[in-house]
């Protein structure tokens, strides 16, 4: 029997430094980090947005590899009867029905199809690389929920947290899409009451996975960037990656080689020494009102993790 593929899966709100993390993760030997997979099929696959090596995705030899080992070719893959399933399976909304003791024959069957392609993907991966882990930066809950269900993956969930208000105060402003190549494509804006209710959300039901048998922990953005060397050496004894050479994470930087990441925050193109400064922007900048009312909503996972 083959051993079960390790997933470190990074959940959390996006804009917590989450692709930092993965980034830093992807350093480690017999480790991959692929970024977020989640959009593999939709931006990887379909639109050939730019890999994090900097190629588009059809023309990485990488992510060739992988296809050919996974699925005999990209082209093999259904892509829009994939992502037509990953719409009807992969979605918060369906939580409730993915944690359920038992599922519907119907909704069964579509998960069952689902995860079929996703332990393909991670399969050819491990296959053309070697990899020990995998990291996965895909960051939505209900993928940490679906990988659940995957019969033949281990999955450890890091929980990529960071203080409410910083998240809220960045996901408000305008950021251009780095890997689209071909005119101008923007991040969406969300109103800061949105994040927040959000950044809610995510907290509880990341650790609502640990009572059904997934691994959690919490790794925050403010504690990465002042302690990057304590913080990797917590998460890799959490993952059971063997002890390595950290000598790329500095006191206040880490060197960070090209990796082949799907998507993701435009600092997965940074390559070499990359320092490592905290933005607290949102503490001179944001508007008080929303400061307060993103406060309000979050209260009590501020306090749990310590930000208040
Ligand atoms: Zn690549």
């Amino acid at each position: 029997m083959t051993p079960p593929i390790d997933i470190l899966f990074i959940g959390g709100v996006g804009r917590s430094g989450s692709t930092l993390l993965a980034d830093m993760l992807g350093q480690l030997p017999k480790v991959e980090n692929i970024g977020e997979s989640q959009y593999i099929w939709e931006r990887g696959v379909k639109a050939n947005d730019l890999c994090g090596c900097g190629n588009p995705f059809r023309s990485c030899d990488y992510w060739r590899t992988v296809g050919d080992s996974a699925f005999g070719g990209w082209d093999e893959v259904d892509v829009d009867g994939l992502l037509a399933l990953q719409a009807e399976v992969d979605r918060n909304r369906f939580i409730p029905q993915l944690a359920a003791p038992s599922m519907t024959p119907r909704f069964e069957a579509k998960v069952s199809r689902y995860v079929a392609s996703l332990r393909a993907l991670y399969s050819g991966i491990r296959d053309a690389t070697g990899a020990e882990t995998i990291v996965d930066a895909s960051k939505h809950v209900s993928y940490a929920y679906v990988l659940r269900l995957a019969r033949g993956l281990k999955t450890r969930v890091v929980q990529s947290i960071r203080d409410s208000r910083g998240v809220a105060y960045s996901w408000a402003k305008k950021v251009r899409r780095a890997e689209v190549t071909d005119g101008d494509s923007y991040m969406p804006q969300f109103k800061p009451g949105s994040t927040a209710a959000l950044w809610l959300a995510a907290d509880a039901l990341l650790h609502a996975l640990a009572p059904l048998g997934i691994p959690v922990i919490d790794v925050l953005y403010e504690e990465l960037i002042t302690h990057p060397r304590q913080e990797l050496e917590r998460i890799v004894e959490f993952a059971g990656i063997d002890p390595a050479d950290l000598s790329f994470v500095g006191d206040d930087w880490v060197e960070l080689a090209a990796s082949h990441t799907v998507s993701g925050n435009n600092s997965r193109f940074v390559t070499g020494r990359v320092a490592l400064e905290l933005d607290v922007d949102w503490e001179t900048e944001m508007d008080l009102a929303e400061r307060r009312l993103v406060t309000a909503v979050t209260w009590l996972g501020l306090k749990r993790h310590g930000y208040v």
